[in-house]
């Protein structure tokens, strides 16, 4: 047998793998991590050999297909600590999943160990307190669905199936961002598995620099097992897409970015070029038609909302307008089902400090879509998100009004190729205008160092300081690393 579990792939010769007629074939990690391992690890082990390996080894992205050696289905911290040990006591290179939701598939690995965070879904609201403490395999549904029976919510992203994990850990921006900041500005505490072992607690007076490294920095710094939340009272909205047609673009555009500048933090509204969904609401005439829009959320007194939207809806006027009154957690799932786990998925996204006519006319002149689910999104990020200085978090972008991205999606994989073009040429054409870096979650895995280092600026020295003082190894390295 040759075994390189440094990350290399490890392979049996067929006389050792008993049972087995392959000559050779993806080892199962267990011989390496031994018994010590495997006989107190609690939930399911899951290796190349094993039925249920190519369902647990598939991530959201279809276009990603890692063959790990061993996927660990984690049941509570004893788990990840006992995996953590037994990868660092035999230099086994891990992956971590939380949602699994990652474009460039970071949360699994070839060859190493997955350390899956999946069936850590506990949810514990604290009415009183208004907090929630969240296991580190959440979706962001499992919290919504927690935290609405009692009126509350936490600002997470625009859709249910991603993972509070990975969202978190990279900053975390959706329709509340505007009146509650990004998602790491309502973390109040994280529990960590670090490199060497150590199970700590960091907040703002415990492990400082971890806490301040982990709101922004990645999974760089270890296994968040769980995370505390300040939840707030956001129970029901006013929200819902208006849609206008392609060639009214610049036009909507702009009027739109006015409108955001001057509006109140209770409402947050994404732009978007889309193709219509061929299915209701959307009426017959338009489906499969590439629009321009926006996806509007309103958190304000319900009785100003008729006022709010009065002039959205007299713009233009649009072709469809379907605002209404809904539970927070319908608008956060109104999208799921558009986009299921398994589409060819490629992304590509930046931070935007102003919006120029220049930037609009390329957005423009790149909004014809590839495939009806290509789309391109840019989130209002300021209000709230503007509150705290650049260097108070590890994410720095708090002077930046947009994050925009575009993604090519279809479930056809011989599409891949042009869909990953198209978000090419696009990006390529509107990354002048941007603030420079990126959004870390809205990267792919190949996107380089450099852009890494783009995307945390200022803070980038202070986060190689923390990543030599948690994970000096670099363990924690299947991420958008930060190098020690
Ligand atoms: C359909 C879709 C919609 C999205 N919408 C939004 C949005 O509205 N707003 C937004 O901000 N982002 C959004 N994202 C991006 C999302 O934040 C990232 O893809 C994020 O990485 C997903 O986290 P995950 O836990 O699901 O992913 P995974 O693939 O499981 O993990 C991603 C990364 O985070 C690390 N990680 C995950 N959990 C943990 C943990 N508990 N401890 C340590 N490290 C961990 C992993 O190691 C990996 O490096 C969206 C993504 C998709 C695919």
């Amino acid at each position: 047998m040759t075994a390189s579990p440094g990350g290399r792939r490890v392979v049996l010769d067929a006389g050792e793998a008993e049972g087995s007629s392959m000559t050779t074939y993806d080892a199962d990690l267990r011989a390496i991590l031994g018994e010590d391992f495997t006989a107190s690890f609690r939930g399911e082990l899951t290796g190349p050999t094993d039925d249920e390996y190519d369902a647990r080894r598939a991530v959201y992205n279809g276009m990603i297909d890692r063959r790990p050696g061993l996927i660990a289905r984690c049941r509570d911290v004893a788990d990840v600590m006992a995996a953590v040990d037994a990868a660092r006591r035999h230099d086994v290179l891990v992956a971590i999943r939380g949602g699994g939701h990652n474009g460039g598939g970071l949360g699994t690995c070839d060859d190493g160990l997955v350390i899956d965070l999946s069936e850590m879904r506990g949810v514990r609201v604290d009415p009183a307190g208004r907090t929630v403490r969240v296991e580190g395999g959440c979706t962001l549904g499992n919290v919504d669905q927690a935290t609405h029976a009692f009126g509350l919510a936490v600002p997470f992203g625009i859709m249910s199936t991603t993972g509070v994990g990975g969202l978190t850990l990279g900053g975390g921006l959706g329709h509340l961002t505007r009146r509650l900041g990004y998602t790491i500005d309502n973390l109040l505490a994280v529990d960590v598995v670090l490199a060497d072992g150590r199970f700590v607690t960091a907040d703002a007076e415990h492990e400082p620099e971890l806490f301040w490294a982990v709101r922004g920095g990645g999974g760089n710094f270890g296994v968040v097992t769980s995370f505390l939340f300040r939840a707030h009272p956001v129970k029901d909205i006013v929200g819902g897409p208006t849609l206008w047609p392609l060639d009214r673009a610049a036009e909507v555009m702009r009027w739109w970015d006015d409108l955001i500048r001057t509006a109140p933090r209770e409402l947050s509204g994404f732009f978007a070029f889309i193709g219509v969904p061929p299915g209701p609401p959307f009426p017959e005439e338009l489906h499969l038609e590439t629009m321009c829009g926006v996806v509007w959320c309103y958190t304000g007194p319900p009785e100003e909302a008729e006022e709010i939207f009065a002039p959205i809806a007299a713009f233009g006027p649009p072709a469809f307008h379907a605002v209404g009154a809904m539970p927070l957690p319908a608008l956060q799932t109104a999208f799921d089902a558009l986009v299921p786990p398994g589409l060819q998925w490629y992304w590509k996204a930046d931070f935007v400090d102003e919006l120029s006519d220049e930037a609009i006319a390329r957005h423009v002149e790149h909004a014809r879509l590839p495939t009806w689910r290509s789309t391109m999104h840019m989130y209002p990020i300021d209000g709230a998100a503007h509150d705290m200085e650049p260097d108070a978090t590890a994410l720095p972008y708090r002077r930046a009004r947009y994050c925009q991205v575009m993604t090519g999606v279809d479930p056809d994989a011989a599409k891949a190729h042009e869909l990953v073009a198209w978000t090419r040429s696009y990006w390529e054409a509107v990354h002048p205008y941007s603030a420079g870096g990126a959004y870390v979650n809205m990267m792919m895995h190949d996107e380089g160092p450099e852009r890494v280092r783009a995307s945390y600026g200022g803070n980038y020295e202070r986060l190689v300081a923390a990543k030599r003082r948690y994970d000096p190894g670099n363990r924690f390295r299947v991420n958008q690393n930060i190098e020690p």
